[in-house]
């Protein structure tokens, strides 16, 4: 009555497991996004407290491009479940490991094309926390 074939792919009870492990954590990401607006915006503060304020302001600025471009991998994962291509390595065609999908199921690569990027931004002085 249980179908094991084609256990490597995501299969329908795969996508409902992915679609919510995303969704849980694109909540968490709002969740986390919301309560930093909050601490932003939360009344007046003397001269001489402002400089921890800015400080503060400017990691919740860098806090918030990392959500937001967290919150839009989700999306195009969950776009990817829709069309029937999540799962599949934009690089080289691959299956993705469902280990690596537990882990990061918003990821667009495989692991060996994420470690060759990664290898590559490293020897070409890639630093991705130096201020701009
Ligand atoms: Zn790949």
């Amino acid at each position: 009555m249980f179908n094991l074939q084609g256990i490597d792919r995501p299969d329908t009870n795969g996508i409902q497991q992915y679609s919510e492990l995303l969704l849980r954590e694109k909540e968490r990401v709002q969740s986390q996004l919301n309560g930093r607006l909050e601490t932003l915006h939360s009344g007046r503060l003397a001269v001489e407290d402002q400089a921890p304020v800015l400080h503060e302001q400017f990691v919740s600025i860098r806090f918030n491009n990392f959500a937001y471009e967290k919150i839009k991998a989700i999306d195009a994962a969950l776009e990817r479940l829709k069309r029937g291509e999540y799962g599949i390595c934009e690089e080289c065609d691959e299956p993705i490991s469902e280990k690596r999908l537990m882990a990061v199921p918003w990821t667009r690569h495989c692991l060996q094309c994420q470690e060759n990027f990664t290898a590559e931004n490293a020897s070409s002085g890639f630093q991705p926390f130096r201020a701009a």
